[in-house]
């Protein structure tokens, strides 16, 4: 039996290994291990891709978030305790990262067919202490639609895009995630579309403010040498990730371009009624983080997979409310949410997935039967 796997990062990052190794060389060679050339180079890259006019290079798509979200309570733009939208469906760190920094967050459910927030369900969820909207591209679809943005300007509420399964997607006007919202948190977590070799983010703003605060917080709060500003945090990027991510910023297009085409084969070869396709675009806008389908019997159809070799995995199985840290939105009632972790099923969509191996998929997806 063939096996497909879902993700191999050794495989992925097998077309980047040499210049991989030489990256880290470089770097142990250098003597600049904190800051310097590696973090630079990273940060100008991510800045070109996004169009954003800053970027800064951090630990990791969680603290991207907290130290945006810490930024703005700096500038006296967010108050403790202020309320921050979310989706209800995305993974846990968006999350997180706003009850981390003493804010509330509200859950918006999604659309049930682009999974993104719902922006039709925004403006009943605003109160008189509402700071933000964090719109989360999930799976790589661009989740910021113009009634979001325009909600967003009417009630003078920052947008902050949690842009971690995003890197290089775009919205209908050509816009690129990082430069739609006043900032945004990018994750180079291994298994994310450019990976770094352990963790790594960025945050990209036009907002100079913010982006000098995120630089300051991510240092100790520190503006210059044993000056704080700040009550900072150690989130620093390390000089050796900069370096791997940085190498392999100028292959993203070609990267999602990849995954795109193994999205084309599911969407066009998929055709087994039981199972929701998502919805796929003729612009080559969304970059397939996942590819995520839906169906009734969940379980059945996973094992089903399994037992035909095809590795899939389940993004995400119990949404935020649901999870033990947090009892106080227990009992908020979120149906689609609830609804999608019980039928979400993410394909291989990587670079481990041959075409080949994507026609073969859709064979086995169509001979399957729930009785
Ligand atoms: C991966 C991810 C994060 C967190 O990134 P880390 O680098 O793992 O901290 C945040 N939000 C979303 C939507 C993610 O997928």
């Amino acid at each position: 039996m063939n096996k497909y796997t879902f993700l191999d990062l050794a495989t992925i990052n097998a077309p980047f290994s040499a210049e991989i190794k030489d990256a880290l060389c470089r770097v142990a060679d250098s003597g600049r291990y904190i800051g310097g050339p590696e973090v630079e180079r990273l940060e100008a890259g991510m800045a070109a891709l996004t169009g954003a006019r800053h970027a800064i290079g951090v630990s990791n798509g969680l603290d991207a978030l907290r130290l945006i979200l810490r930024g703005y309570i700096e500038l006296g733009r967010i108050q403790a305790g202020d309320e921050v939208i979310v989706p209800s469906n995305t993974y846990i760190a968006s999350v997180l990262a706003v009850s981390d920094c003493g804010l509330v967050p509200v859950p918006v459910e999604p659309r049930r067919d682009t999974m993104n927030i719902d922006s039709r369900r925004i403006e009943e969820a605003i109160t008189s202490r509402t700071a933000a909207i964090m719109p989360v591209h999930l799976y790589g679809r661009i989740a910021t639609d113009d009634r979001l943005l325009d909600i967003a300007a009417r009630h003078r509420l920052l947008v902050i895009e949690d842009a971690a399964q995003a890197i290089g997607a775009r919205d209908e006007q050509g816009r690129a995630a990082g430069a739609i919202g006043h900032a945004a948190a990018f994750s180079f977590y291994p298994t994310k579309n450019i990976g770094a070799i352990g963790d790594a983010g960025a945050v990209t703003t036009s907002d100079p403010e913010l982006a000098r605060v995120v630089a300051a917080l991510r240092n100790y709060g520190s503006d210059y040498t044993y000056h704080n500003l700040y009550q900072g945090l150690n989130c620093r990027i390390d000089p050796l990730q900069a370096a791997v991510v940085a190498l392999k910023l100028p292959h993203t297009d070609k990267v999602n371009a990849y995954r795109r085409s193994i999205a084309r084969i599911y969407d066009s070869e998929i055709i087994n009624p039981l199972i929701e396709k998502p919805v796929f675009e003729q612009s080559d806008y969304c970059v397939w983080h996942q590819y995520v389908i839906k169906t009734a019997r969940r379980d059945h159809f996973r094992n089903y997979l399994a037992e035909n070799g095809v590795e899939t995995l389940i993004h995400y199985p119990v949404p935020p409310h649901l999870q033990p840290c947090y009892p106080q939105l227990a009992g908020l009632s979120l149906p689609i949410a609830e609804q999608l972790a019980r039928q979400v099923l993410s394909l291989p969509i990587t670079a481990c997935t041959s075409e080949r191996d994507a026609h073969d998929i859709c064979k086995i997806i169509n001979r399957y039967s729930n009785d």
